[in-house]
């Protein structure tokens, strides 16, 4: 009896320290997606903190099953650091996407700025599940810089140069689009 309620805790404190990693993770997929100027993270106010500070929002960074309180601390953080307040919130599961929609209209109605963290972080996903040399890549030929094909920039008007890898693109002197390709 005691050994199955040992294991069982054992269980439960492991679950919660692979979603603390997997949480932790999508948050960072997502600030370096996002290609912010500025941004402090765990940034201290007067009874609280503020997950990210990016550019001109106070933001919090949150599961959208978690809406009530999000909402509640975003409007904290950004009256403590006179910036605008933001959400990025992510869906967990398909029950979720209703309530997000929902969550979205709420929330800009309130002024808050709303991002979904999902779509990001699952085109990331992908292409670092790709090998680099399936992805055809345009390169700029003003400004010598190459994008993958989920940037926005890809079918710039000057991305007319084509790369077959990576390699192929640095070679030639260009250098990654910042937003859509891990350093
Ligand atoms: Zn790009």
């Amino acid at each position: 009896m005691k050994n199955t309620l040992v294991i069982a805790l054992f269980i439960l404190a492991l679950v919660s320290v692979c979603w603390g990693a997997s949480e932790a993770e999508w948050k960072e997929v997502w600030i370096e997606a996002m290609d912010f100027d500025s941004v402090e993270r765990e940034a201290e106010i007067p009874f609280g903190r503020v997950d990210v500070i990016a550019d001109s929002f106070a933001i919090e960074v949150d599961y959208v099953s978690n809406f009530h309180n999000a909402i509640g601390q975003v409007l904290h953080y950004a009256y403590e650091r006179k910036k605008k307040p933001g959400l990025a919130l992510y869906i967990e599961g398909s029950k979720d996407k209703e309530k997000y929609l929902y969550v979205k209209v709420l929330a800009e109605s309130l002024g808050i700025m709303v991002w979904l963290i999902n779509d990001i972080v699952e085109l990331t996903r992908t292409a670092e599940s790709l090998p680099s040399d399936s992805i055809e890549y345009h390169g700029n030929v003003k400004s010598k810089i190459f994008h993958a094909p989920w940037c926005s920039n890809y079918n710039c008007k000057n991305c007319t140069a084509i790369f077959h890898s990576r390699e192929e693109a640095e070679k030639t002197g260009y250098k990654p689009c910042k937003r859509c390709i891990k350093p």
